[in-house]
């Protein structure tokens, strides 16, 4: 990946490639460098950019940040909070989901995360009116109310879950990702107990790739197999704390039903 700066030449196995000779022009083309080799040129599309740039912090990968995108229904005009904004991956995502008339919170409570975040955003998304940054613990608290959606990128989102309720509209999504068993399921509990959320769903993704060459039709030898579980749930009225959520409103049956649903049918 490189960066076009003017009067800048790039050297590329052993080539020279003069960035004026780019810039300015179509995407999508061959360039040729001075030892005549050939390069297909074309800007890198923010999962390529997310993969490429220095991380600090591990980042969400692609296929989760778009399955993250649709399950916590993050949509134009939106303010999300997201913690912690570790290499800014999922920064990124969000501030491209929510566009100008949105709005992203994201805190982080380590610096020097917060500096390389800072720089890769910039580089691939520009400055943005649309993001607030804070060097804050969201274990502490949730200084911001009204809020859309909550994404939680942090070890132990169980003790974000108590600030969720006031921070966190009436209807909103709240979506946590972690990578182990434990912590998917201290983190289900801990909304189901709170008697403020409900709907409360988690899943992973797996994504194979396929080659496909002549004959050589077949799934891809390697996979990206495990990252992390995301789960999610609703904002809803606050109910008896430990208490049965019904349904959110008659002939209006949640997903945490299904199996009750499936399991009632002749
Ligand atoms: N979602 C990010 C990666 C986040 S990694 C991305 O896609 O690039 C988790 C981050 O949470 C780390 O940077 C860590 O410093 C931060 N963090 C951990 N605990 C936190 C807390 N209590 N409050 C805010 N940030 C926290």
């Amino acid at each position: 990946m490189i960066v076009l700066r003017a009067g800048t030449v790039s050297d590329l196995r052993g080539g020279k490639l003069p960035h004026d000779d780019l810039i300015g022009t179509l995407e999508g083309r061959p360039v040729g460098t001075t030892r005549g080799e050939t390069f297909l040129m074309v800007r890198a599309t923010l999962a390529e950019f997310v993969l490429a740039m220095p991380r600090g912090a591990q980042i969400i990968y692609p296929k989760d940040l778009s399955a993250i995108l649709l399950a916590a229904d993050i949509y134009p005009g939106a303010t999300v909070l997201e913690a912690g904004t570790g290499s800014g991956a999922l920064t990124m995502t969000l501030l491209r989901a929510v566009g100008p008339e949105g709005r992203v919170f994201s805190y982080e409570v380590r610096e020097d995360f917060s500096r390389l975040a800072a720089q890769n955003i910039g580089r691939y998304l520009g400055s943005s009116d649309q993001l607030v940054t804070r060097a804050h613990d969201i274990y502490e608290s949730i200084p911001d109310g009204g809020l859309d959606r909550i994404i939680l990128d942090v070890p132990e989102p169980w003790r974000v879950v108590h600030h969720a309720v006031t921070a966190l509209r009436q209807g909103g999504v709240l979506a946590s990702y972690v990578p182990t068993v434990p912590q998917a399921v201290r983190m289900v509990e801990s909304l189901r107990q709170s008697g403020a959320f409900a709907m409360v769903e988690t899943f992973e993704t797996l994504v194979r790739p396929w080659n496909i060459e002549g004959a050589s039709v077949r799934p891809a030898h390697r996979m990206v197999a495990h990252t992390a579980f995301i789960t999610t749930a609703r904002r809803v009225e606050q109910r008896t704390a430990g208490g049965e959520q019904g349904t959110a409103s008659a002939g209006l049956k949640g997903p945490d039903h299904r199996d009750q649903q499936d399991a009632d049918e002749p």
